[in-house]
């Protein structure tokens, strides 16, 4: 009995070669230069702040080098799989402009060298399984799981290296026609690669952001495909995948690193060469006075529907993505304000090695900025989607007057110093509430009026103000004359610097009656330009808010 005997034994019905997949996915036609790079996420979870930097990363290093970007769905853990990842992704990647090239999604495939969801490859890895079992470099293992963990157990009381290699692989000289008698008497096994690595030699390899590294070889014979489901491990799915993809350059998460010697010893095996690696910089957050990992379990900003439900443009989600990920990019957005973020030359060398600190008061500041620059139109467009989905209250609001709404949203926008107040859209409503008369709040009881909190004064101080000075037709300037002259006619200062000259000739100064004003017609002591919300809220309304001191 040969080694085909026993490839064909597990696998009677593979009949492609691994030739064959080499025809079928030709080296991709593309100009120099031009990378190749897959965003491959695994649907064991919703995407986190780290997947959303490998796939802002591989979209622009796609883009900018005129090459291909596709999704892979590696969904080889079926049992950790959750439901709806998928489709969140997806989701997720298009609300942020990051379209790929290649994918598959309900059903749709785009892309000829698919399929790109995993569990749809079993023949492909099948094949080239079957190929290392042929030429004797995998072989079965009938280890149980109990055994294995047994045999870590000991090696971690020992202290020993774990995993299975030298005396550990105790299947890998099974003669085969043992093996084959074991397999044809339905024993359990996984396929094993039969490592012809030496722990002790060393070589150097180049890392993208890291430079050169010196990792031991592996001397692992670890799991190629695994029992239950036969489908492949990571390490094994990575090398078809991303050989017959023709993946130039593999961006992914940091933990990966340790698996260099794996995957560099399985590339050697088949004579494939290895794509670049670009390993992401860790995400870390500010926690008190530390610094720590960001944490999927403990912190909501790592997964990404908290930026959905708090509402931040997508902008200045990827603006902040950028920002962490390259240190220069900050830089390259000062002297390009208006470019398209893919324009940026990232460069996996100025990638912070220490980790990225992901910074929410940054991610406001940014925000604030770009919200500050739409125009009433786009803030309207997204206020009103983001509403629909997450407050129908105020969506019924927006859209039951939409002249309206849009000049309280213009309200010191669309000028050269726009007003900067929103960092996302949840906070819309808390800001301008008091615009809408079914939020409007009838009770003035509460409310801190600072220096004038007699009601009496402050009835007349309004009464006064809407008879004899109040005109809509007036300027702003003219207004803010007439609310000096009410402050005046009252014995307040009409100028702050008076008052503060001799504070004990007047009541208190001009701010103070505005304060007034401000108070009974918004509630709120802070608000954006008064003349501004006056000549929106109308002189009626005004009224009627008057009546209510
Ligand atoms: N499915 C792997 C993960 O989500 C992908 C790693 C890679 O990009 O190679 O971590």
């Amino acid at each position: 009995m040969t080694n085909k005997d026993l490839a064909n034994l597990i696998f009677p019905n593979i009949t492609k070669t691994i030739e064959d997949y080499e025809t079928m996915y030709p080296e991709r036609e593309l100009p120099e230069g031009a990378k190749v790079v897959r965003f491959a996420p695994s649907p064991t979870g919703f995407m986190h702040i780290g997947n959303m930097m490998s796939a802002t990363i591989n979209y622009v290093l796609a883009k900018k080098s005129g090459g291909v970007f596709f999704v892979r769905n590696e969904d080889t853990d079926q049992a950790r799989t959750v439901e709806g990842a998928v489709d969140f992704i997806h989701k997720t990647l298009k609300h942020y402009g990051i379209y790929p090239d290649e994918y598959e999604y309900n059903g749709e495939v785009v892309g000829n060298y698919g399929p790109y969801i995993q569990s749809e490859r079993i023949e492909i890895y099948h094949a080239y399984v079957k190929h290392l079992i042929e030429i004797g470099r995998a072989y079965p293992c009938f280890m149980s799981k109990e055994e294995v963990d047994e045999i870590r157990e000991n090696q971690l009381a020992a202290k020993k290296r774990i995993g299975i290699y030298g005396r550990f692989a105790r299947f890998r000289n099974l003669p085969i026609d043992e093996a084959m008698e074991r397999i044809k008497n339905g024993e359990k096994y996984v396929i094993r690669f039969k490592s012809m690595g030496d722990f002790d030699k060393k070589f150097i390899f180049e890392e993208q952001n890291k430079g050169k590294m010196e990792f031991p070889e592996n001397d692992l014979d670890f799991p190629i495909m695994k029992s239950e489901d036969l489908l492949p491990t990571y390490h094994f799915a990575h090398l078809v995948d991303d050989h017959l993809m023709r993946t130039t350059h593999v961006v992914r998460g940091e933990e990966w690193i340790s698996s260099v010697p794996i995957h560099h010893e399985l590339f050697k095996t088949f004579g494939y060469k290895m794509p670049k690696y670009i390993h992401n910089s860790l995400i870390l957050k500010k926690d008190g006075d530390t610094i720590r990992k960001i944490s999927k379990r403990k912190d909501p900003e790592a997964l990404m529907f908290y930026y959905t439900e708090k509402g931040y443009p997508a902008a200045a989600v990827i603006e902040s993505v950028m920002t962490i990920a390259n240190s220069n990019y900050e830089e390259w957005r000062t002297s390009h304000p208006d470019a398209p973020f893919y324009e940026f030359d990232f460069s996996p060398k100025k990638m912070s090695a220490s980790g990225a600190l992901f910074d929410l008061d940054k991610l406001d500041n940014i925000s604030k900025n770009i919200i500050s620059k739409m125009n009433k139109e786009e803030l309207y467009g997204e206020l009103l989607e983001w509403t629909r989905n997450y407050d129908e209250e105020f969506f019924e609001l927006l859209s039951a007057d939409e002249g309206y709404a849009k000049r309280i949203l213009n309200i010191e926008r669309e000028q050269k110093k726009p007003r900067k107040d929103y960092a996302c859209y949840s906070e819309v409503k808390g800001k301008i509430w008091y615009m809408f008369d079914s939020l409007w709040d009838k009770e003035m009881k509460g409310y801190e009026f600072q220096t004038i909190s007699d009601l009496d004064e402050i009835k007349k101080l309004v009464s006064t103000y809407f008879d004899k000075y109040y005109d809509e037709a007036d300027d702003k300037d003219t207004w803010f004359g007439k609310v000096k002259e009410l402050a005046k006619e009252f014995g307040y200062a009409p100028e702050v610097k008076e008052y503060k000259e001799n504070p004990e000739a007047y009541k208190g100064h001009v701010g103070d009656v505005s304060t007034v004003l401000r108070i009974v017609l918004t509630r709120e002591v802070m608000t954006p330009d008064l003349y501004e919300l006056m000549s929106i809220l109308g002189k009626d309304r005004m009224l009627k808010r008057c009546e209510q001191i």
